[in-house]
C-alpha cells in the first residue's frame, strides 16, 4: 500500500473529537465477541449489563454524581430534549415559564420553542459581549411561575464558561429547576455536578474522545425524583426514561472516555490552552483587523472564535479545505444564516459572517498549530488584497462578485 502524507489538519474539536485509541480498545469486545442484549437473563446478557453499569459509574465518578442519577441517551441533543420537554410534561400544570439565554445550543432552543407552542412562556435573558449571562437580568426574570432555567456550562462557539453555581443559587431561591447543557465542558474543564448544584444536565461522548451517538442525562435524585417524564414509551430500559436496547459498545466507550478525560484533564487542558493561545497570538499579531470573541479568562481551553475584518469565513474555508475549521454558522435548509450565538453577543451580521471557529484538542501538534496559522494568515491576506483590487475595478464601473473568492 502506498503511504500517504497527511496534509489535513483537524482543528474542529468543538464539533467532534476523534475516538481515543484506548476507547476503541475498550469498545472492541462489545463489537465483536460480546453481543448479548443486557436485558437478557443468561450469562452473556449479565456480562453486558455489568459492562453498562461499570461505564455508568466511570461517568458518574468523572462528573461528581451517583450512578443512579445517570441515564444513557443517543447524545446530548436527545438529553436536552428529554430534560426540557420531559420536565415540562412532568410539571405542566404547576408553572409555565422557561428561562434561557440567546446563545444556547439549537437542541435547547428547539424544545423551548416546542414548549412555547404548547402555551409555555419563554424569557431570554441577555448575555454580555463575552457571552456571560447577565445575573441581574436573570434575578429579575425569575419568579414563582418559573419552571426551569436552562443555561449551558460552556459555549460550543465562543467557549464562554457560565457562572452556573450563581445561576443555580438564584433559581433555587424561587424553586425553579436548573438544567445545564455541560456537553462542551465535559473532559475539558472540571465538571462537578454536586458543586454546580444543577438538577438536570446533558452531555455527549463524542465531544470528549468517545464515540458518536451516545450521551447521558443527569437527573438529580435519579428516577425517583420525578423531575422529568420520558418522551418515548416502551421497554423499561434506563429505568423507563429512555426505552430501547442499550448501545453497549458506545456506552462502554463513553465510560472509558470520561475516565481517561478526567485523569488527563489538568495537563491536557494546560497544553491545549497554550496551543490555542499561540495560534491566536500568531494571527492577531500577524494580521490587522482580527478580533477574538469570548472572554479571555473563564473560556474553554481549546476553543477560539476569530473575526477577520473584511473577509467572509466561507471564503476562508473554501481556500484552505485541508484545514478542518468551521464557520460557526448553522446551515438551515440550504440558506446559511449567521450564527445566533455571534449575533447574541452583539456581533453584526457582517461580523458574524467573517468569523471562524477553531478547536484545538488532544491530538493537535505544535507543528500543526504553526502550519495552520501560516495558512490562515496567507489566505486572509490574499482574500483582502483581491477584494481591495476588485473594489477598485468595481469603482471603474465593472461589476465584480467579491462574495466567495476561490484562490488557487
Ligand atoms: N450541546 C452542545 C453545547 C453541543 O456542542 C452539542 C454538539 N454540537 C450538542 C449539544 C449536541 O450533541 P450531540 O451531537 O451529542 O447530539
Amino acid at each position: 500500500m502506498r503511504s500517504r502524507v497527511r496534509t489535513e489538519i483537524y482543528l474542529d474539536y468543538a464539533a467532534s473529537t476523534p475516538c481515543d485509541p484506548l476507547v476503541v480498545e475498550a469498545m472492541m469486545p462489545w463489537l465483536t465477541s460480546e453481543w448479548a442484549n443486557p436485558s437478557s437473563a443468561h450469562l452473556a446478557g449479565r456480562r453486558a449489563q455489568k459492562a453498562v453499569e461499570e461505564a455508568r459509574s466511570q461517568l458518574a465518578d468523572a462528573i461528581g454524581c451517583s450512578s443512579n442519577e445517570l441515564f444513557f441517551t443517543g447524545g446530548a441533543s436527545e438529553a436536552n430534549n428529554i430534560a426540557i420537554r420531559g420536565c415540562a410534561q412532568a410539571h405542566a400544570t404547576a408553572r409555565s415559564k422557561v428561562i434561557i439565554t440567546p446563545i444556547e445550543h439549537k437542541s435547547v432552543l428547539g424544545p423551548c420553542e416546542a414548549l412555547v407552542q404548547c402555551g409555555f412562556r419563554r424569557e431570554v435573558v441577555p448575555v454580555d459581549r463575552d457571552g456571560r449571562v447577565d445575573l441581574g437580568a436573570l434575578a429579575n426574570a425569575l419568579d414563582s411561575d418559573t419552571l426551569m432555567v436552562s443555561i449551558q456550562l460552556a459555549s460550543n462557539e465562543i467557549g464562554t464558561i457560565q457562572p452556573l453555581r450563581e445561576v443555580t443559587e438564584l433559581a433555587h431561591q424561587v424553586g425553579a429547576i436548573v438544567h445545564a447543557d455541560v456537553t462542551q465542558g465535559l473532559g475539558k474543564i472540571p465538571v462537578d455536578l454536586e458543586e454546580l448544584g444543577v438538577d438536570l444536565a446533558s452531555m455527549s461522548a463524542h465531544k470528549c474522545y468517545g464515540p458518536k451517538g451516545i450521551g447521558a442525562l443527569y437527573v438529580r435524585g435519579g428516577a425517583g425524583s420525578r423531575l422529568v417524564k420520558p418522551l418515548c414509551e416502551g421497554g423499561g430500559q434506563e429505568r423507563g426514561l429512555r426505552p430501547g436496547t442499550e448501545n453497549v459498545p458506545a456506552i462502554v466507550g463513553f465510560g472509558a472516555a470520561a475516565q481517561i478525560a478526567s485523569e488527563r484533564l489538568e495537563s491536557e487542558s494546560r497544553r491545549v490552552a497554550k496551543q490555542r493561545d499561540e495560534l491566536e497570538e500568531m494571527l492577531v499579531k500577524g494580521l490587522e483587523g482580527v478580533r477574538r470573541n469570548g472572554p479571555m479568562s473563564r473560556r474553554l481551553p481549546g476553543l477560539s472564535s476569530l473575526t477577520f475584518n473584511g473577509v467572509e469565513s466561507d471564503a476562508v474555508l473554501a481556500n484552505c479545505p485541508e484545514l478542518a475549521i468551521s464557520t460557526a454558522s448553522a446551515c438551515n435548509s440550504g440558506a446559511p444564516e449567521p450564527s445566533h450565538v455571534l449575533l447574541g453577543i452583539g456581533l453584526s451580521r457582517h461580523e458574524a459572517y467573517s468569523t471562524v471557529r477553531i478547536g484545538v484538542g488532544r491530538f493537535t501538534t505544535d507543528d500543526e498549530i504553526r502550519r495552520a496559522s501560516e495558512k490562515l494568515k496567507a489566505v486572509v491576506e490574499r482574500l483582502r488584497s483581491i477584494s481591495r483590487s476588485e473594489s477598485s475595478i468595481a469603482g471603474q464601473g465593472e461589476s465584480v462578485d467579491t462574495k466567495v473568492v476561490a484562490l488557487r
